[in-house]
């Protein structure tokens, strides 16, 4: 007699049923320039060596802009520009006023929302749905919300003054770039430091853009400055001794770097890293809400997400059932052209992060858990990865330790909640993790035991500018996003 593990679930095979006709949105609504300067001081400068770097639509391979490098010489021009910004007009300006100018960029964002999220998808590879909808609404939400703050600083901290700190060095990543600039921007500007930020290489369009807005906002000169180029950028920017914060959202080892780099300096840090989320499902939870929470928290935006749901544990009662649901929900998965309102999965953001994504999908195979992917039809040209699941993980294996950044879902199973909060909390990391289940006490005991700086109640990647983010151990440390994402930015 089969025991229940070997039982046979039928695939339903949904996929062939469905096909759509190509609904690509405009490209043309996006203005963009051959070659983009450094936004210092109020105006666009070339980089005093002249050198460039080329970012591709990573959907067709296809140079979109190139953009300036900024050397030692323009982090030296930009940082003293925002000292003197902050001397001479910032610091001293009324928070009412600053809070109107920080209104003035979200409204001009939101004006220009159809043409920052075809930007965003275009130099990205992310779907323009999820740009259309999430990344850039999200953006003009962080300026609106952080607006609010600029003269209620003295309300927010109850008995204590707030002081601004100073320059504030904000590196950001390119998996959320324009979102990852509002979540530093806003805050910063609300609590009246200066800013000199640094997007990455491969996605730093929707930045150049938003310096734009900030130069139609009317900004004083050199309180927002832009320099775009790459990890050398970073780094001498981070050196720098002329300022007094960073905000960096980026890998665990760069953070590390930058770690050490400031020990023993002035400079407040804050650093938002990477993640390994736990996803759990116990036998209550709603199943095909829950597999929909899983395709949202590891497929969609190709798994470039720092809180991907990039571990699934279901507890063994439920496993094969929910696996052939999952597997038939992928099997409807469409992976293609970003630009088309129907992808559920775009490009990869770059040729290196697709090696790096299958190198992970072959150390998988080596480590002996079970592969399985959608046959989805890939484009010829650009960087795609089909959605990829694997069973028969084991809890210490590299595919269940470490951050892959891609649509892949490492699949392990459980017995009791003791067993699974020990082994979700196995990893280096602890940023988010969700937990789906029809037991409100249950939710309140994982969310109290679970180390994650976020932790989703049946759903998952639900953001809001007014709530915090933020990671434990080596997600980081410091929050962005509400009443907390004020506090790196002050002194008392
Ligand atoms: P990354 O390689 O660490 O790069 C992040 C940023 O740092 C980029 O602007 C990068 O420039 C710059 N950089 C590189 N080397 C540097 C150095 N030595 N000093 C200073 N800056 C340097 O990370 P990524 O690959 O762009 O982004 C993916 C990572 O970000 C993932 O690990 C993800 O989990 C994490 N992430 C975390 C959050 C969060 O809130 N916790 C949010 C989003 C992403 P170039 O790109 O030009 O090299
Ligand atoms: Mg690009």
């Amino acid at each position: 007699m089969a025991t229940k593990s070997k039982q046979k679930i039928k695939p339903l095979r949904l996929a062939k049923a469905w096909s759509y006709s190509p609904a690509p949105e405009s490209a043309s609504i996006a203005q963009i320039k051959d070659q983009y300067e450094l936004f210092i001081n109020g105006k666009w400068q070339k980089p005093k060596r002249g050198a460039y770097l080329d970012s591709i639509n990573p959907a067709n391979e296809k140079k979109l802009y190139r953009a300036a490098i900024a050397e030692s010489e323009d982090v030296e021009k930009a940082v003293s520009a925002a000292r003197t910004a902050y001397d001479k007009y910032w610091k001293k300006m009324p928070a009412a006023e600053r809070g109107k100018y920080i209104f003035r960029i979200a409204r001009l964002m939101q004006e220009q929302a159809r043409e920052l999220s075809v930007m965003e998808t275009l130099d990205g590879g992310k779907p323009i749905r999820e740009s259309r909808d999430f990344d850039i609404p999200m953006a003009c939400n962080h300026f609106f919300y952080y607006a609010g703050w600029a003269d209620k600083l003295d309300y927010a901290f109850s008995n204590r003054k707030a002081k601004s700190l100073g320059v504030a060095a904000q590196i950001t990543p390119w998996n959320f770039p324009l979102l990852m600039a509002a979540w530093k921007i806003a805050p910063a500007l609300a609590t009246g430091n200066t800013i000199v930020l640094k997007p990455a290489e491969t996605t730093s369009l929707t930045t150049l853009k938003l310096a734009s807005i900030i130069e139609e906002a009317d900004l004083p000169a050199g309180v927002v400055n832009i320099i775009t180029g790459a990890g050398p950028t970073g780094s001498a920017l981070v050196r720098h001794g002329g300022i007094n914060k960073i905000a960096f959202t980026g890998s665990t080892a760069v953070g590390k770097l930058i770690q050490q780099e400031t020990a023993g300096t002035h400079k407040k840090l804050t650093l938002e890293l990477g993640g390994k989320a736990a996803n759990i499902i116990f036998s209550d939870a709603p199943i095909d809400q829950a597999v929909e929470g899983v395709v949202n928290g590891i497929f969609f935006n190709q798994g470039h997400v720092c809180c991907a749901g990039s571990r699934l544990y279901v507890q063994e009662s439920i496993a094969a059932v929910f696996i052939q649901k999952l597997k038939d929900r992928m099997a409807t998965l469409l992976v293609g052209d970003p630009m088309d309102k129907n992808t559920d999965i775009g490009a990869i953001n770059s040729a290196a992060q697709l090696e790096k994504i299958n190198y992970y999908i072959r150390l998988g195979k080596k480590e002996g858990a079970l592969h399985y992917q959608s046959d989805a039809l890939l484009p010829k040209k650009g960087f795609y990865c089909r959605p990829t699941l694997f069973t028969k993980v084991a809890q210490s294996s590299r595919l269940a330790q470490e951050e892959i950044f891609g649509p892949v879902l490492a699949i392990l199973t459980f017995r009791t909640e003791d067993e699974v909060i020990e082994k979700a909390n196995n990893t280096p990391y602890g940023l988010s993790a969700g937990v789906w289940t029809d037991k409100g006490s249950r939710i309140f005991n994982m969310s109290r035991r679970l180390k994650a700086g976020v932790v989703w109640a049946n759903s998952y990647n639900l953001f809001d500018p007014a709530s915090p983010f933020g990671g434990y151990k080596e997600s980081g440390y410091g929050r962005e996003g509400g009443w907390h994402g004020l506090l790196p930015y002050v002194t008392f």
